[in-house]
C-alpha cells in the first residue's frame, strides 16, 4: 500500500531486501558492523566479501547511529547500517533510540544526495522489539523527516512478513 504526497512515495512492500534496486537499503547491523544473523546476515551474504572488509574500517557503530558504505554486489548501491536498540520492556530509552536509526538512516541518505531507501522492521527480530510498536516508531520518524528529505523520493518499508506489512499498511493509510 502506498501513501504519497507531490514529493515522496512512502510503501510497505513484503519482499528480500537484498533484493532491492533501490539507491540505498538499510542494515539492522549489530554495533560490531562485522556481520551476524537475520537481515545482517543476509545482506553481507549478497553483497559479498567487500562490505565487511569496508566494515572493518568504520571502528564499529553506537545503537541510535547510522553509518554508509558501498553496496558491492547487491542491486543497491549502499548499504546504511544502522543498529537498533534490544527491547528491554520500553523504558530504557528504546523508542528514542529506535526513531534515530530511522533519522540518521534518513540524513545519511539525503547528504548523499540519495534518490530511494529501503528499510527492514529495524530491531523486531532478535533484538526483540514488538512489531507493532517498531512499526508507529518506523512511520512516525519517516514522517517527522519528510519536510528534511531532500532528494529522496522514495522511502520503502521493506517487511518479511504478511504480518508486518498489515501493520504498516494500517499506519500508512491512518
Ligand atoms: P534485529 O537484530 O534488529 O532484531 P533481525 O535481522 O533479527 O534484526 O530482524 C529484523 C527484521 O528483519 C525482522 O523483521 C526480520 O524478519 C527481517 N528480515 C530478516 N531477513 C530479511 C530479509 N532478507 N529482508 C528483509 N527483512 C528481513
Amino acid at each position: 500500500m502506498t501513501s504519497s504526497n507531490l514529493m515522496n512515495t512512502l510503501e510497505a512492500i513484503t519482499a528480500d531486501i537484498t533484493k532491492l534496486d533501490v539507491d540505498a537499503i538499510v542494515n539492522a547491523a549489530n554495533s560490531s558492523l562485522m556481520g551476524g544473523g537475520g537481515v545482517d546476515g543476509a545482506i553481507h551474504r549478497a553483497a559479498g566479501p567487500e562490505l565487511v572488509r569496508e566494515c572493518m574500517g568504520l571502528g564499529g557503530c553506537p545503537t541510535g547511529e547510522a553509518k554508509m558504505t558501498r553496496g558491492y554486489l547487491l542491486k543497491a548501491r549502499h548499504v546504511i547500517h544502522t543498529v537498533g536498540p534490544v527491547w528491554h520492556g520500553g523504558t530504557a530509552g528504546e523508542p528514542e533510540l529506535l526513531k534515530s536509526c530511522y533519522t540518521k538512516s534518513l540524513q545519511l541518505a539525503a547528504e548523499a544526495g540519495l534518490h530511494s531507501i529501503a528499510f527492514p522492521c529495524i530491531s523486531t527480530g532478535v533484538y526483540g522489539y514488538p512489531a507493532d510498536l517498531a512499526a508507529q516508531v518506523a512511520v512516525t520518524a519517516v514522517r517527522d523527516f519528510i519536510e528534511s528529505a531532500g532528494s529522496l523520493q522514495r522511502i520503502v518499508f521493506c517487511c518479511f512478513s504478511e504480518r508486518d506489512q498489515v501493520l504498516y499498511d494500517k499506519l500508512l493509510n491512518a
